[in-house]
């Protein structure tokens, strides 16, 4: 078994993990934010009647890879439509597509009403009420978002690791290795589960993840204001200009700790508590190109009408409509591209398509969290109606309201 690590990276000591939990929940009770999931809360999920959606569950899929201030529009509205796993269980993919459109990461949502239909016909209708079998069970629900539900909706005593988490404790306890390597990963789950708060475990989670998200911000933390400061290496070692002495324990050895930066990495004076976290450098995103086609005709009363087609039902923007796209191989000459959207067209409407006839617009670049992506945009007016095989993929034409009501992806928005 690999060796423990040095104390200076743990909380040890019974008394300072009491303090620290009551000064913390002690800021939380006076200065938390007032967000519309934390009106509903756990005495309401367990009163009798239809099983209420945890507004958490809901919260932090929605909270995933999105600023607060964005989701709490989508989160009133989804819950204002399915506030009882039945209503979301029995909700279709499309209406959960359309009123998750401009969310981004779609797959998110269709998980959501997956895991609810699951619990209504395979559970009874009871959600599992720990974060085992919340992660065991249910569809797109990982280790956070399991912990998250099990401590808020459920009172479970369990801890919560997320991006701000992660950095309030590398900072606690200056872990300055690798933070998105799996053994310190490890090392910060062990840690969140010796700190919650017993008695009141999701508010304790609640309040952690508060203060990483108001006071100790990636850049220019707030230290000074900080409620557990105290408790707080980085700080210390920011005043002192050295590691904190801790009695009886054997400092880390340079280069040897798996929890301290690298040798090749040491303590920055000028970064301050900002040393911490550490990150290896991301892969960069895919660079990918696709042509995309706006056809256009004339509809009732000679208003323009254009023509969307489904994605397939897994993958990148599962489900959601786009206009008709074609991917491309990189470094393709303008002519080249032309031609291959013109085939694809032909091929997909059975009528004949001219690579000159097709309008060349622009380009539109949208990045994925992983994928660089480039829309090269061409229009084509047409003067027919134009009946794709349904065979291929569902299609319909909309005016420019119904494009806009409908479940496209932001980047479709902005072709
Ligand atoms: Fe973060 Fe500063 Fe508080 Fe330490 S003292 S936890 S670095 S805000």
């Amino acid at each position: 078994a690999p060796a423990p690590p040095p104390a200076r990276h743990l909380f040890g000591d019974p008394a300072e993990v009491e303090a620290l939990r009551g000064n913390l929940l002690a800021w939380y009770d006076r200065c938390k934010r007032d967000l519309p999931w934390r009106a509903l809360v756990r005495g309401d999920i367990e009163k009798p009647g239809p099983a209420l959606l945890p507004a958490v569950w809901v919260s932090e899929i929605m909270l995933q890879q999105t600023q607060v201030a964005t989701v709490i529009d989508y989160y009133n509205r989804w819950m204002q439509k399915w506030p009882t796993l039945q209503a979301l269980a029995q909700a279709s993919l499309e209406e959960v597509n359309e009123l998750w459109a401009g969310l981004g990461y779609y797959s998110r949502g269709k998980r959501l009403q997956e895991a609810a239909r699951k619990v209504v016909s395979e559970l009874a209708g009871r959600m599992p009420r720990t974060a085992e079998d919340l992660q065991k069970l249910l569809p797109g629900v990982g280790r956070y978002t399991a912990g998250a539900i099990a401590s808020i909706a459920y009172g479970q005593a369990t801890g919560v690791v997320d991006g701000n988490v992660i950095r309030v404790l590398c900072r606690l306890r200056c872990i300055g290795a690798d933070s998105g390597s799996p053994a310190v990963i490890d090392r910060l789950w062990d840690m969140a589960n010796v700190l919650v708060d017993r008695s009141r475990p999701g508010d304790f989670n609640q309040a952690l993840m508060e203060l990483g998200a108001t006071v100790c911000v990636p850049k220019s933390p707030l230290c000074g204001e900080c409620p557990v400061k105290q408790h707080c290496q980085a700080w210390r070692r920011k005043l002192f200009g050295k590691p904190a002495p801790v009695p009886d324990v054997e400092d880390c050895g340079v280069g040897d700790c798996p929890l301290c930066p690298p040798a090749t990495e040491p303590w920055d004076s000028s970064l301050g508590v900002t040393n911490f976290p550490r990150k290896a450098a991301k892969k960069p995103p895919r660079a990918m190109r696709t042509a995309t086609c706006v056809l256009e005709r004339r509809g009732c009363h000679d208003a323009p009408e254009y023509l969307i087609v489904q994605r397939p039902s897994s993958g990148l923007l599962a489900g959601l409509w786009e206009f008709p796209s074609l991917p491309l191989a990189q470094d393709l000459q303008e002519e080249k591209e032309r031609e291959e959207l013109a085939d694809h067209l032909q091929a997909w409407m059975g009528w004949p398509v001219a690579a000159k006839s097709l309008q060349f617009i622009g380009e539109v670049i949208h990045i994925f969290s992983h994928i660089h992506q480039t829309y090269v945009v061409y229009s084509l007016h047409l003067d027919g109606d134009v009946t794709p095989d349904p065979a291929l993929s569902p299609s319909r034409w909309v005016t420019e309201d119904e494009f806009h009501a409908s479940a496209v992806s932001t980047a479709m928005k902005k072709v």
